[in-house]
């Protein structure tokens, strides 16, 4: 800024003084043509006035300073001071002859052959028309100019130099105290009175960008809170598919935490060629949607274009993992298959054993038999359509809200009684060890738990087996174990007994739904407890419900 202050007041000087310089030389010139042409005159008038005294002979014995030149009427050249009037050519159409000749004088500034330079004429006409000139050259004044111009001219250097060390100076001056502004803190107390308005305003300035850096920061932590805490992944990209932001989320389903505050591009999140075909389609101004399937994970993502006018200059991206939501719609596909499938069995075999006795197949003696099939089906059909609704119903949570406080060891007796006379059946004795432990839940969920856990124990015991009960607290848990001697379950089949529908092979032929040990699984959840199975073939099985203990507040 000072090389521009400065740089700006050496040109006003020179210029300044080159105008001035202009003017004056200007001036001088139109004065020292008019004293020449004025000099002239006088000159030319004094000597015609002696030629006519005297003629010739006053010419030729006078010193002429100037040119002088008499023509006659005719133009011929008579005399001339400097050059021989015979070699001269005739006058007559000289413009300040032809103007002495019509008025008595005449005047004119032109180029002179004979001179060779740029002559001031001035002539007069004398009594017997003959034409007396006087000329003189232009350089004169030129000269005359050049002698006046040269002081000026070491006048204009010294002011130039002048200039040159004022302009610096103020410059200088001028830029001081706008450089000690200090621009974090502006202080209008001790600056000059003229710097004011430009302080006030850089204060109201920075005031309004503080204000607004501090709005900014703020959607920022918004922003970032929100898509930090979102289960989603956001990816937002720009028109190159350059990651701008991504949340956390975006960073764990692509499985690329370590991508964090990087520049990176969104091919280097994953390699997935859908993915790649997905971002082209939004750098083209179209949406996209697709789910990718990795290997044990299954990720959605909607993507859309952000557009400026016409012209994309990015996208943006949500990734959601879908997994479970797969998970739970396959099962659910499954289910549905299975339903149709278990309820068709019983109802198979009620239709063939009703149709047989309908046509008269069956003898007499046999009918109680076919009936019981009947009865057998039909029971099965019962429990099947019964295990069916409460497993929809712990699917869907609506198993009510009638939380209360339960004592298991009461739930335990209860079940245990009800089961007595299948035990009998099967000649298997019941014992219960342990003694009154309070959860918090809902006591259908707990019976059907501690009922299914209790009738498998059984169904799947030994003759003459054992189904033992503990009931015990551990630290901050009650711990339900039910044990029996029976078949035992193998180890590849223990992780898919909670399955729905699934039944051991041995065990198809059974009245069992395959829906206990899934109902017993879900109910669990619903409680918050959690479940376990240690099983030996041919030994027996153990499962394990480790409810959360009732809450103090409320016993
Ligand atoms: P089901 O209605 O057939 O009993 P469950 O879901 O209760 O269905 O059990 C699934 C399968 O797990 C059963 O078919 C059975 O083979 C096996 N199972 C369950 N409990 C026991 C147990 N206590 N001992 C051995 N096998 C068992």
């Amino acid at each position: 800024m000072s090389k521009r202050i400065f740089r700006a007041i050496c040109a006003i000087c020179c210029g300044t003084m080159v105008l001035w310089l202009m003017v004056v030389v200007g001036f001088l010139h139109s004065h020292t043509q008019e004293t020449l042409n004025e000099q002239l005159e006088v000159q030319a008038r004094y000597i015609a006035h002696g030629v006519e005294e005297m003629g010739m002979d006053f010419l030729e014995d006078t010193d002429h300073v100037s040119r002088v030149t008499w023509v006659d009427a005719d133009g011929i050249v008579l005399f001339d001071s400097q050059s021989d009037a015979q070699t001269m050519e005739n006058h007559s159409e000289r413009p300040e002859i032809i103007e002495a000749t019509e008025a008595g004088s005449g005047d004119s500034i032109r180029y002179s052959y004979t001179l060779d330079e740029t002559t001031v004429y001035y002539a007069v006409a004398l009594n017997d028309g003959s034409i007396l000139r006087v000329s003189d050259g232009l350089y004169t004044v030129w000269e005359v100019l050049l002698e006046a111009v040269r002081p000026m001219i070491v006048v204009l250097c010294l002011v130039a130099v002048l200039a040159f060390f004022l302009a610096r100076r103020i410059a200088n001056a001028l830029v001081r105290p706008i450089n000690a502004i200090d621009l974090s803190n502006p202080s209008i107390e001790d600056a000059d009175e003229e710097l004011t308005p430009l302080l006030q305003k850089l204060r109201s300035q920075r005031r309004q960008i503080r204000h607004q850096m501090q709005q900014l920061t703020r959607r920022q932590e918004e922003f970032e809170a929100i898509t930090e805490n979102m289960r989603e992944g956001l990816v937002v990209l720009d028109g190159m598919g350059m990651v701008l932001s991504s949340n956390r989320a975006a960073l764990e389903l692509f499985g690329t935490e370590n991508s964090r505050n990087r520049d990176i591009h969104v091919l280097e999140l994953s390699r997935n060629s859908a993915l790649r075909q997905c971002v082209e389609q939004t750098q083209q101004g179209h949406s996209c949607y697709l789910t990718t399937e990795g290997q044990d994970s299954c990720l959605e993502l909607i993507a859309s274009p952000v557009q400026e006018g016409k012209v994309g200059s990015g996208a943006v991206l949500i990734i959601r993992d879908i997994t479970e939501k797969e998970h739970r719609d396959r099962l659910r596909r499954e289910f549905t298959a299975n339903v149709s499938h278990e309820l068709k069995t019983p109802l198979t075999a009620i239709l063939g054993t009703a149709e047989i006795i309908k046509e008269g197949f069956v003898k007499p003696e046999d009918v109680p038999r076919f009936a019981t099939n009947i009865h057998t089906e039909s029971e099965r059909l019962i429990r099947l359509v019964n295990d069916i609704i409460k497993i929809s119903r712990l699917d869907e949570g609506e198993m009510g809200a009638h939380w209360e406080v339960v004592d298991l060891w009461q739930v335990v007796g209860d079940v245990t009684a009800r089961l007595q006379t299948a035990a009998q059946q099967k000649n298997v004795t019941f014992i219960l060890d342990g003694s009154s432990q309070k959860i918090h839940g809902l006591p259908p969920v707990v019976d059907e738990v501690v009922y299914n856990l209790c009738d498998n124990a059984i169904a799947y015991n030994n003759e003459g087996g054992k189904v033992i009960v503990h009931l015990h607290a551990v630290a901050e848990e009650i711990c339900l174990q039910v044990t029996d001697t029976g078949v035992g379950i193998a180890l590849d089949a223990q992780k898919r007994v909670f399955e729905r529908f699934f039944r051991l092979d041995s065990s198809r032929s059974s009245r069992g739904t395959g829906l206990g040990l899934s109902i017993v699984k879900h109910g669990a959840a619903y409680l918050g407890a959690e479940l376990g199975l240690e099983s030996q073939e041919g030994v027996g099985s153990t499962f394990t419900v480790m409810f959360p203990k009732c809450p103090e507040e409320l016993l």
